[in-house]
């Protein structure tokens, strides 16, 4: 006999920023791995053509698998496409090169903003965090995360001109919440490859902190070479060296997150 079940909606939250190399993708695959080592059931999915996050996540290149691609396409099912990862209670949506080729080809497909969203409203699974790893663009890819997104996570390395890069990145946001997607909110904007006795460093974060006050997450996320180190091992850093800066940084912003989603707090997973 089957009891019914209460499934609670996954949450879905977009990393986001159009500047590349400044943390999204090590900043989804750890937060990711950091949430699912608070038993948390979480998928990750490479919004990137790049597929950093794929390969981060030990996935070997593989010419023949279907990826977000096919899923954009509605070729395939997000839940026939989707493959666990070595991180228990972490699963991936890899993506590939092809997918450079859909920022044309949505254009003339129906529902082109919310092809993402659709998919995802059709998968079966029961994953309680969903976290979409954006290209560093704000095209039709990454408007394809904020559409299916309810908040969007923001990685920020405080340096020059990240306050315009910022900016220009919220009110993105705040048009695809005036017209598309009503409930996105901003979940909040993490400080990455932080370098305290860099100045400059220390003045931006500052400024950020002064325009967007609590939005900002308590947690920097250091630079750490040991962050630098994992991909090129398939391996998120909390799998790569737990005790390091880094892995305890993304260890105290899963517990941020969590607290701002109101969740439960899981237990042990997450003493310091
Ligand atoms: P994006 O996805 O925004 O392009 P990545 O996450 O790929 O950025 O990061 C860009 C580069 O910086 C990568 O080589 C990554 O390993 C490195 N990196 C990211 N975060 C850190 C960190 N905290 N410390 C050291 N290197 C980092
Ligand atoms: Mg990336």
């Amino acid at each position: 006999s089957s009891e019914p079940q209460t499934m609670q909606e996954a949450r879905i939250l977009a990393v986001a920023n159009q500047k590349g190399g400044v943390g999204k993708t090590t900043t989804a695959i750890n937060l990711a791995t950091a949430l699912a080592a608070c038993g948390e059931k979480v998928l990750i999915i490479d919004l990137d053509p790049q597929a950093n996050a794929t390969t981060g996540l030990g996935l070997e290149h593989d010419e023949k698998r279907q990826t977000v691609y096919e899923v954009l396409h509605a070729s395939c099912e997000v839940d026939d496409v989707v493959l666990p990862t070595r991180v228990p209670g972490l699963d991936v949506l890899p993506s590939s090169v092809e997918l450079s080729g859909a920022e044309l080809e949505l254009v003339n497909l129906p529902q082109r903003d919310r092809r993402l969203a659709d998919a995802l409203g059709r998968s079966q699974r029961d994953w309680s965090y969903i976290l979409i790893d954006c290209p560093p663009a704000l095209g039709l890819l990454t408007v394809n995360g904020l559409v299916a997104a309810h908040a969007v996570v923001v990685p920020l390395q405080a340096e020059f001109y990240a306050l315009e890069g910022l900016s220009h990145l919220l009110r993105t946001v705040e048009r695809v919440r005036q017209t598309l997607n009503p409930d996105l909110e901003l979940q909040g904007v993490v400080l990455t490859m932080y370098d305290s006795r860099n100045n400059l460093c220390n003045m931006v974060a500052d400024d950020v902190r002064a325009f967007l006050g609590g939005r900002v997450y308590e947690t920097v996320i250091p630079r750490n070479v040991r962050v630098s180190e994992a991909p090129s091992h398939g391996k998120p850093v909390l799998l790569y060296d737990l005790r390091c800066a880094g892995s305890q940084a993304y260890l105290h912003l899963a517990r941020e997150v969590l607290r701002r989603e109101g969740r439960a707090l899981p237990d042990a997973a997450l003493a310091s």
